[in-house]
């Protein structure tokens, strides 16, 4: 499976199906553990993550570091990812279009990780995977049954900087990710 997560890397990294790609540095793939049962889900690359090929390693990618650890995880205890896999331009929400056009490989990236859990950080993810009129601020922390997955929309990490009031919020969301996690490792 690793091999094939690689092979769709070196795939994406020279993808040109949408606009997105003119602007990037690098694409970002994807980062983690791919034996987790638990992956992240954010919208697209910033201007850190462009430079680094990386997923979340600006302030807000501190931040969900510090999330991480408070319920004992890490990145090699969960897979990183993103809806489209280069930057937008001025850190604009991807378009429809181009997010249309980059699903393929966060599909492929489902189908080879298969994970029990899919945590949607921010609105572009939950709208995307869970459904198109997701408010975060109303449904966060809620598990929906997908599948044979379990998803969850909480908050973008860089809103919680511009909104540090809905950080309570967000770690109670964590708090039930370690519950679940420890559920479906006690069960399986
Ligand atoms: S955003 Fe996705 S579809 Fe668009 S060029 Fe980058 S990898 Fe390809």
């Amino acid at each position: 499976m690793e091999e094939m997560l690689l092979e769709l890397e070196q795939k994406c990294a020279v993808c040109a199906a949408c606009e997105l790609h003119t602007g990037r540095t690098k694409s970002v793939f994807g980062v983690g553990n791919p034996r987790s049962p638990l992956m992240f889900v954010g919208e697209g690359p910033g201007e850190q993550e462009d430079l680094k090929g990386q997923p979340f390693v600006g302030r807000a990618g501190q931040l969900l570091d510090k999330f991480l650890n408070a319920i004992e995880l890490d990145r090699t205890g969960c897979y990183i990812a993103n809806i489209v896999k280069c930057r937008p331009p001025k850190n604009r929400d991807p378009l429809p279009e181009e997010q249309e056009q980059c699903i393929a490989f966060l599909r492929e990236q489902f189908r080879l990780i298969r994970p029990k859990m899919v945590v949607c950080l921010g609105r572009i993810a939950a709208q995307r995977l869970i459904s198109p009129d997701f408010k975060v601020t109303l449904r966060h922390g809620e598990w929906i049954l997908r599948g044979e997955s379990l998803f969850m929309g909480t908050f973008h990490p860089a809103s919680l900087l511009r909104n540090p009031r809905q950080k309570p919020d967000a770690f109670a969301d964590f708090i039930k990710i370690r519950e679940k996690l420890r559920e479906l490792t006690v069960n399986s």
